[in-house]
C-alpha cells in the first residue's frame, strides 16, 4: 500500500487534469444535455482500464413519466455502468453523480474549467460531485500500471440528473438491476463525516376553493386565499409538533457545530403559494404546495395520516373550508445499520487516511442512493469530496482542497485493495 500511495501522490496532476476534463463537460442540469459526451470520456477511460461498460440511456417516456414536472429538460439521459469481474467473493458497487448544478453569475473564476489557487480547485462541481469520480480513475490507473488486483469485483455507476430527480439515472439502474453487489458506496457526499442514512420526503399540495365575485361585493363570493389562512395556522401547529421529534441518527458535524441540533430531526415547510388572477377578483383557488422531511423513524403512511389529520381538525373549526389535498412519496429515508462490517470497514479507511476519526451520522436531505438501497437492500454509505462548509457546493466558487483530492485517492486505493 505504500508503493502505492507514493505512486498516487506523484499522479495528484494527472487527477486534476482529469477533473479539468470533467468539469469542461457542462452538464448542468436544467437541460442536463451534455450527458452522452461526459459519460462517453468515463467509458473510455473504463475501457482501457479493462471494464466491461454499458451505456444505459433512460427512455424519454419513461423518464418524463417518474418525473413528470421536468419535460423541459434536453438530450438523452445518459448513465453508465462498467463492471470487472474478476472472480472475487464479494462485490463493491461504488457510484456518483456526473450532472452538477448551475453556475449562477457570481463566480470570481470560470465556472467551467478547473482553477488552481491557494491549494485549492476552483470549478462547477469538483466537489459535488466530479471529483470522486476523477479520483477513482486514477486510482484504478495506478492499479493496473503496478498490477496490483482489487479485493473485490467491482460495479461502477456513473449516474446523471441527480440534481433533478425525484427519478434518477441511479433509480434507473436500480431498476434495470444493474446495482448488483454485496457492499455500496457512493462518492456524492463531502468528508466531514460518513453519512449512512438519510430522511425521507414527501412532497404535499393542498388546494383551497372559493368562488370568484367582483371585489366590489367581495361577500357574494367565496375567498380562497383568506379561506387559506386557517389551513396554513393549522399547517404550522402540526409544523410544532412534527418538529418536535428527533431521530437517534447523529446529526452531521456541520449541523451540530451551527445549530447544536445532535439528531436528525423531520421538518414541515410550506414553500409555494398560489393564487388569485387580479386585484378586483375574488379568488376561486389558492394552492399551497411543501415538502414533509421524515426521518428514519418515521414512514410516509404516518405521515400521510398526520397530515390528514391536522386538516380534518382545520375543517372540524371551519365546516366551511373546502379543499383537496395529496402527499407524494418523493424519496424514502435510509438507515444503514451502523454496527455493519461494510460501515466499520469504511469508517476505518477513512479515518486512517483522513488522520482524524470520522464519524457517522444522517443527512438532513434526501438521495437518489436511498430509492436504490431500497431497491437492493444492499448496506451503503456516503462519503465523498469537499467540506461542506468550505467548498460551497450548489453556491459560487465551489471549491476542494488538493490535499482532500489526494486524501480521497488514498481512501479509494485502500478500500478497494487494501
Ligand atoms: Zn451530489
Amino acid at each position: 500500500m505504500k508503493a502505492l500511495f507514493e505512486y498516487l501522490d506523484s499522479r495528484t496532476g494527472e487527477t486534476i487534469r482529469t477533473l479539468d476534463e470533467l468539469v469542461r463537460i457542462p452538464t448542468q442540469v436544467p437541460p442536463g444535455e451534455n450527458y452522452e459526451k461526459i459519460m462517453d470520456l468515463a467509458a473510455e477511460r473504463l475501457n482501457d482500464l479493462d471494464f466491461e461498460v454499458d451505456k444505459l440511456i433512460m427512455p424519454r417516456e419513461l423518464f418524463e413519466k417518474k418525473n413528470p414536472r421536468l419535460t423541459h429538460l434536453q438530450g438523452e439521459r445518459v448513465n453508465l455502468s462498467a463492471v470487472k469481474d474478476i472472480g472475487a467473493a464479494k462485490t463493491l458497487l461504488i457510484n456518483t453523480h456526473l450532472d452538477v448544478v448551475p453556475a449562477s453569475t457570481g463566480w470570481s473564476v470560470p465556472p467551467f474549467e478547473c482553477t488552481v489557487k491557494d491549494g485549492r480547485i476552483y470549478g462547477r462541481g469538483v466537489a459535488d460531485s466530479k471529483g470522486g469520480p476523477a479520483a477513482l480513475l486514477t486510482v484504478l490507473s495506478a492499479m493496473k500500471d503496478m498490477d496490483i488486483e482489487p479485493k473485490y469485483n467491482l460495479n461502477i455507476a456513473l449516474t446523471t440528473d441527480e440534481e433533478m430527480g425525484p427519478y434518477s439515472g441511479l433509480c434507473y439502474l436500480a431498476d434495470l438491476g444493474k446495482l448488483k453487489a454485496d457492499y455500496f458506496l457512493s462518492m456524492d457526499g463531502d468528508s466531514d463525516d460518513i453519512t449512512i442514512a438519510s430522511n425521507g420526503n414527501v412532497d404535499w399540495q393542498i388546494d383551497v376553493f372559493g368562488k370568484s365575485y367582483h371585489s366590489g361585493s367581495s361577500f357574494l363570493g367565496v375567498n380562497a386565499i383568506e379561506k387559506s389562512i386557517p389551513v396554513m395556522s393549522g399547517l404550522m401547529e402540526l409544523k410544532a409538533q412534527v418538529e418536535k421529534r428527533r431521530s437517534s441518527v447523529p446529526a452531521s458535524m456541520a449541523i451540530t457545530r451551527k445549530t447544536g441540533i445532535k439528531t436528525l430531526m423531520p421538518v414541515l415547510n410550506i414553500t409555494i403559494i398560489n393564487g388569485g388572477v387580479k386585484q378586483n377578483i375574488v379568488p376561486d383557488r389558492c394552492t399551497l404546495k411543501g415538502d414533509r422531511r421524515f426521518i428514519p423513524e418515521e414512514n410516509y403512511d404516518d405521515v400521510c395520516k398526520e397530515f390528514a389529520g391536522a386538516l380534518s381538525a382545520v375543517r372540524k373549526k371551519h365546516p366551511d373550508i373546502n379543499l383537496k389535498w395529496s402527499c407524494d412519496e418523493i424519496y424514502a429515508p435510509m438507515l444503514t445499520d451502523m454496527e455493519h462490517p461494510w460501515i466499520t470497514e469504511v469508517k476505518k479507511v477513512a479515518s486512517e487516511v483522513a488522520g482524524r476519526e470520522v464519524s457517522l451520522a444522517g443527512a438532513q436531505g434526501s438521495l437518489d442512493v436511498a430509492y436504490a438501497v431500497k431497491v437492493t437492500g444492499l448496506p451503503a454509505c456516503c462519503f465523498g469530496l469537499g467540506r461542506r462548509t468550505q467548498s460551497n457546493a450548489h453556491a459560487e466558487d465551489e471549491n476542494i482542497y488538493i490535499e482532500d483530492l489526494e486524501m480521497y485517492t488514498r481512501f479509494l486505493a485502500e478500500l478497494i485493495c487494501g
